[in-house]
Formats: C-alpha cells, structure tokens, sequence
C-alpha cells in the first residue's frame, strides 16, 4: 500500500523516534508499505516520521540510483545510531520526498559507522561511504527531526524559505501522493 508522505512543516517530522522493541505483523506490514511508497516516489530512502509514524526506521535502496558505485539493495535500518565520522567530508545534492523540489549542495562526512537492527531484529554494525553513507546520514537525521536544509549555510538556509513557505502552504504538486498539509 502506497502511504501518503508528510511534508514541511508538519509537527512529526520534527519529533523524535521512538526506539522499536519488538516486530509486530503490524510492522512487518509497515516496513512492506515504507519499501513501496519509497519506490513509488523514486526515492532511495524513507524515514518512518515522513509517513506518519514515530518508530526509529528507515528503508533505504540505492541500488537504481544514478550512482554506478552505490549497488546496496533494499536495507531496513531498525533503531540506527551513528557511531562514527569519517574525518573527510564531501559535497553532494540532497532532494527529499517532505521537501519536494527543494535541492541543495549539504556537505556532510563521507563515510561513517552505523549500529542498528536489521529487518529480523538482528544487531549490524558496519561502515559505509559514498552514497549510502550519504542516505543513512540524511534518513536519521529525519529519525532525530532534522531536514537537510538545516544542514546548509545560513545564506543557502535563506534562500530556501521561499521554497519552503510554498510547500508548507501545499502548493507544490508530486507525482506521488501527499498527507494534506492544512
Ligand atoms: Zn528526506
């Protein structure tokens, strides 16, 4: 099932997730309708919050991506914490399925660590680069309530607010379906 996806400025993308303790069918059904609404959109990652709902998960594929390099297939990323910062750091485009049409160059490390519960509940920890460390980075900072352009340079952050009022206001039309933003 496709699920309506939230955009700026609605109050559960700024909230914190909550840490899931057990799979439930109810997730595990979740976790199937996250993979295709992310699809649906063309997207390569989806936090929990941007569909409606607090629990600390992402999906994530960036194997269709333009990116050659990045082959990592479907991931669910289960209570993700970021243990570890490459020193390195790297400039790319980030678009979001909340902040539809709103691009911007965010500079973030290029590779990182990660511990979280794989799609069974077992524990992964393991390191990333590239693409899919750029994903993970910008899906749990969703996790934690933070869009991509508050990683951005005051004056880019400016620039941004016109974009932002409009999509806040719902003027923006997708080609996939959004949770009414009034
Ligand atoms: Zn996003």
């Amino acid at each position: 099932m496709i699920l309506p996806v939230y955009t700026y400025n609605h109050p559960v993308l700024r909230q914190k997730a909550q840490p899931i303790a057990d799979l439930s069918d109810e997730i595990n059904a979740f976790v199937e309708n996250m993979f295709e609404t992310m699809y649906n959109a063309n997207g390569i990652g989806l936090a929990a919050n941007q569909v409606g709902s607090t629990l600390a998960m992402t999906v994530i594929d960036v194997a269709d991506s333009d990116d050659e390099d990045a082959t990592e297939g479907p991931l669910v990323l289960i209570n993700p914490v970021i243990e570890a910062y490459s020193d390195e750091e790297e400039e790319f485009e980030e678009g979001c399925l909340s902040l539809p049409d709103l691009r911007d160059v965010v500079v973030r490390p290029e590779a990182i660590q990660v511990r979280y519960l794989d799609r069974h509940m077992k524990e992964v920890v393991r390191e990333a680069d590239g693409l899919l460390a750029r994903v993970i980075q910008h899906e749990v900072d969703h996790l934690n309530g933070i869009y991509f352009f508050e990683r951005l340079s005051a004056i880019r952050r400016t620039l941004s607010q016109s974009k932002l009022k409009r999509i806040a206001r719902g003027e923006i039309e997708t080609e996939y379906p959004l949770f009414p933003n009034v």
